[in-house]
């Protein structure tokens, strides 16, 4: 016969017993108790839940069919139905919600190193083999990418060392740091021994080099006027050096909603789907959030201690609230963004067979502003291409004409880059973000002072309500700032509840 510990015995053995002592003496659980004690409570019911139990009588009957056993479970007092129930109902429940807690903390850590179930892939952004393209500049020709950087560096760097010549830094540099920065301008903009920009091979070649005596013909540059005539230089030449838009980023293989489904994965069957917050109401110290179910339009109530709202500020501004007034201030002052975006489908790779560019994004004066290339499936049959991203004003003027419309227009647009436009590309899809119900926005601005004076309010509690999104974040329009601002929220509020 086994003589070791009994299984159940073995599993509590796995728990944090100091710790529980810890939540029963803060809320002074065995004050006058002797038959029944919390750890009895708490067994019994451990119990109930590892073997699925339906009820007090269930529980009791079981417990008392192997009386025996108990004292091995660890069990000390009499178990009986009332006694339980007495327990269950005069118990301050916050013992085991503590104890909970704590329990979700270890758990927590344990799960730490395990996959979200998300593969990732690198998310090509910047690239020096895509295109600048202007109808009024070039020729309306679009120019590489690497044209446009090394020309410009070039000219730059002979200007900048042509300057170290006269005694217009001997301010700024003592002749020690001349003498360097003249060695560094060289490199930086490929100069010659005169230190003069001729060209450089760095901005790409007529002909290219190859076997044998191909050596390649570096194309000649670019004019520095005619350069500064073009408007890149203003924010597009320059939006990639962003810190958040640096290489090497990472994208979801299979597009960004596939990070929603691993947390749908987890913990999708919390989720109440199709319900509209319509409004967000104080209950006394606790919330009550009134939604309405979309599909049968019936209005349900939902009662809680607390609610972390991540619901877009652009929509959250127009829901019934007993949001403070500093709050509503708040939520009101932020500004926001227009953006939209429409995808191609393409059936042959055009892009890398006939013009060598493997993801990235050719930027443009028209209104489309970019074409994306896809990041991955190099050389596959086919891919989705973006054919337009654009912002703000142009976003808006852009959004307000029918899918038709934009797509015509994306079509004509991207042929000035890509001929292949005209006839290799179908199916457009396209979406205003400023146009869709439940977001009305791409994402928030603050203006420097409402991100002062008026953005600090949403990170803080007001009352029961807590926020989270990407608006309450500094890495805004990103999820990663999404998440950030949801851990933010919810380690106030758990430092809230613990006391
Ligand atoms: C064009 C575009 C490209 C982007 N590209 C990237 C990218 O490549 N990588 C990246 O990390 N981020 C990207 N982002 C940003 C990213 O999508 C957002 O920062 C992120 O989704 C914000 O998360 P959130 O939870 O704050 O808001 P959301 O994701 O907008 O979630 C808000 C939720 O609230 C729901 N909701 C709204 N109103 C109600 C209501 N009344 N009742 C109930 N629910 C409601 C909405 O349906 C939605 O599910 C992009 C955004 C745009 C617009």
């Amino acid at each position: 016969m086994y003589s070791g510990k009994i299984v159940f015995a073995q599993l509590i053995d796995h728990l944090p017993m100091h710790t529980f002592r810890h939540c029963v003496a803060r809320y002074g659980g065995d004050y006058r108790t002797r038959k029944f004690s919390c750890l009895d409570q708490f067994l019994c019911m451990a119990f109930a839940q590892l073997t699925y139990r339906e009820s007090l009588r269930d529980i009791e009957i079981c417990l008392r069919a192997q009386p025996s056993k108990l004292y091995h479970m660890g069990i000390r007092g009499y178990v009986a139905r009332a006694t339980l129930a007495d327990a269950n109902e005069r118990r301050d429940w916050r013992i085991y919600a503590d104890f909970a807690q704590a329990l979700i903390g270890i758990a927590r850590r344990l799960y730490a190193g395990e996959a979200f179930g998300v593969d990732l892939e690198v998310f090509v952004n910047t690239n020096r083999g895509a295109l600048f393209h202007d109808d009024y500049r070039f020729d309306g020709k679009p120019i590489e990418s690497r044209a446009l950087y090394h020309d410009f560096r070039g000219y730059v760097a002979e200007l900048l060392a042509k300057a170290l010549d006269t005694t217009a830094l001997d301010d700024a540099l003592t002749p020690g740091d001349k003498q360097s920065l003249g060695v560094f301008l060289r490199g930086f903009g490929d100069l010659d021994k005169d230190a003069i920009y001729r060209g450089t091979s760095r901005a790409g070649y007529a002909t290219p080099p190859g076997a044998g005596l191909q050596a390649g013909e570096p194309r000649a540059p670019i004019d520095l006027s005619v350069l500064l005539n073009a408007n890149f230089w203003s924010w597009k030449m320059h939006k990639l050096d962003q810190f958040d838009l640096q290489a090497t980023m990472l994208q979801p293989v299979g597009g960004m909603d596939r990070i929603a489904a691993a947390f749908e994965r987890r913990v999708g069957d919390r989720i109440t789907y199709g319900a509209e917050v319509t409004q967000i109401r104080r209950a006394g110290d606790r919330t009550r959030i009134v939604y309405r179910d979309r599909t049968s339009g019936a209005e349900t109530a939902a009662e809680a201690d607390y609610c972390i709202c991540t619901i877009p500020l652009a929509v959250l501004r127009d829901i019934e609230s007993d949001f403070s007034e500093q709050t509503t201030t708040a939520i009101s002052r932020s500004l926001y963004v227009e953006s939209c975006k429409l995808a191609w489908q393409a059936d042959r790779r055009f892009w890398e067979e006939d013009s060598g560019i493997y993801g990235g994004i050719s930027w443009t004066e028209r209104d489309i502003t970019q074409i994306w290339y896809p990041s991955s499936g190099f050389h596959g049959d086919k891919g989705i291409l973006i054919g337009a991203y654009n912002y703000s004003l142009v976003a808006q003027q852009f959004g307000n004409r029918s899918p038709t419309e934009r797509a015509e227009y994306a079509r004509e647009s991207g042929r000035r880059l890509h001929p292949e436009f005209e006839n290799e590309v179908s199916r457009p899809i396209s979406v205003a973000w400023q146009n869709m119900p439940y977001a009305r926005s791409a994402w928030t601005k603050w203006s420097g002072i409402a991100r002062e004076k008026y953005y600090p309010v949403l990170t803080r509690a007001d009352g029961p309500f807590y926020f989270a999104g990407e608006h309450v974040s500094y890495l805004r329009a990103w999820q990663e700032g999404a998440i950030l601002s949801a851990h933010h929220s919810i380690a106030a509020l758990h430092e809230r509840v613990q006391g």
